[in-house]
């Protein structure tokens, strides 16, 4: 793999569209390196990835990892960022970034926060001052981090809120955006990416996506899912948004990381997913694994000599057996970051597989097999994994 330097700061090649589903295999070219496609994008700074250092992660062959704007801006400060060659300089991380817009973090972290045109309101958790995220503040600090992409501040509204409130978030996250792209100083050398909004009602979905895509911008996230909504509302909102997104640009699908889920937006056309639940889980003691998850903790693993997947090429499998973790558990916080290890591996050795199935042209194939191995017996099939799958074709048996 050799390093790509384009000279636009982002290029989608599409190498394969699988002929059943919606899923398709891409090499994005980005201005550190180019990801491919379908990629699974872990969280690599600040707390979530604790002890994981940058070399681990591009050993794991992790293409692009995320960076928290909300605590990057507050510590140590973009400041301090910009002076360390941004955020690649800081970290000494030499492939990609994606940054977030802070908002997410500001609604879901901090208690007292106010929405008004202007921004986001809120109080300073480290000394209580008043702190206004506009969409010009969130993407000057992005600019600061130096992020390949950058997310526009949208209004997030939990997507079990009906009723007006969606409506407004959607139409005021169009007009941020317009700041937004207004505001981006390095369009040259980091990418702005729209966010769908619209809760789960597809009108304001579909016009959402209508006034988004006549924006120039490089790529587009599909946001306000995977907040606790009902899956059956989840995917359709997936498989509408991916049915309008333009096909030359890359999309990324927010909050996702379950294998499953993962799984089964490929199918409905999504590129690139987040989400923090491999490395949280890992905290306490759940390994991933093809057949769902393992309980490092649990007892019946105290005498068990195998690594926890026997199949898994990662550091931890190829060292430690589970009866090691089990005993490391109970005394040093070293379990967490070998279980954590793996857990990034299996996320990302899961995307390569799926890329390979859909270069391949057995998608299909590979997601039967993959269910059977997931759940002990068809009637455990998730019953909305089996219609969205349904809908893009694929009988699971
Ligand atoms: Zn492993």
């Amino acid at each position: 793999m050799a390093a790509a330097t384009v000279p636009s700061p982002l290029a989608l090649r599409i190498v394969a569209e699988c002929p059943v589903t919606k899923a398709r295999a891409c090499d994005l070219a980005l201005p550190h390196w180019t990801v491919s496609t379908p990629v699974f994008m872990p969280v690599g700074t600040q707390g979530t990835l604790k002890g994981i250092t940058a070399d681990q992660l591009e050993s794991l062959g992790c293409q692009i990892c995320l960076g928290n704007t909300y605590h990057l801006g507050m510590r140590p400060g973009p400041d301090l960022i910009e002076r360390a060659n941004g955020l690649h300089g800081f970290m000494n991380w030499k492939r990609n970034l994606l940054t977030d817009s802070g908002g997410f973090q500001m609604v879901s972290l901090v208690e007292l926060s106010e929405v008004t045109e202007e921004g986001v309101k809120f109080k300073s958790p480290y000394d209580g001052k008043e702190i206004l995220l506009s969409p010009e503040k969130s993407i000057s600090i992005q600019n600061s981090l130096g992020s390949d992409i950058m997310m526009q501040l949208d209004d997030v509204v939990s997507s079990t809120v009906k009723g007006p409130r969606v409506e407004e978030a959607m139409h005021r996250s169009i007009r941020w955006l317009d700041r937004c792209i207004a505001a981006n100083k390095h369009p040259d050398r980091q990418n702005l990416f729209a966010i769908i909004q619209g809760g789960l009602d597809a009108q304001l979905r579909k016009a959402c996506l209508n006034e988004m895509t006549q924006r120039d911008v490089p790529g587009f996230a599909i946001g306000g899912l995977s907040g606790g909504e009902e899956k059956d509302d989840f995917w359709r909102m997936v498989t509408l948004s991916t049915d309008y997104l333009p096909r030359e640009k890359p999309r990324y699908l927010m909050g996702v990381g379950y294998a499953v889920d993962l799984v089964v937006c490929v199918a409905l056309g999504c590129d690139m997913f987040d989400c923090v639940f491999p490395t949280r889980t890992a905290r306490f003691g759940s390994a991933l694994v093809p057949w769902g998850s393992l309980q490092v903790k649990q007892k019946q693993y105290a005498k068990d000599f195998q690594p926890i997947d026997p199949d898994c090429q990662c550091p931890t499998c190829k060292r430690h057996s589970r009866a090691y973790l089990h005993a490391l558990f109970k005394s040093d916080t070293a379990a967490m970051h070998h279980v954590t290890i793996h857990n990034i591996s299996y996320q990302l050795t899961l995307m390569r597989s799926v890329r390979q199935s859909i270069v391949d042209g057995r998608f299909p194939e590979f997601i039967r097999t993959f269910m059977k191995r997931m759940f002990p017996s068809p009637d455990q099939y998730p019953g909305w994994a089996m219609e969205a799958l349904a809908s893009v074709n694929v009988a699971l048996d």
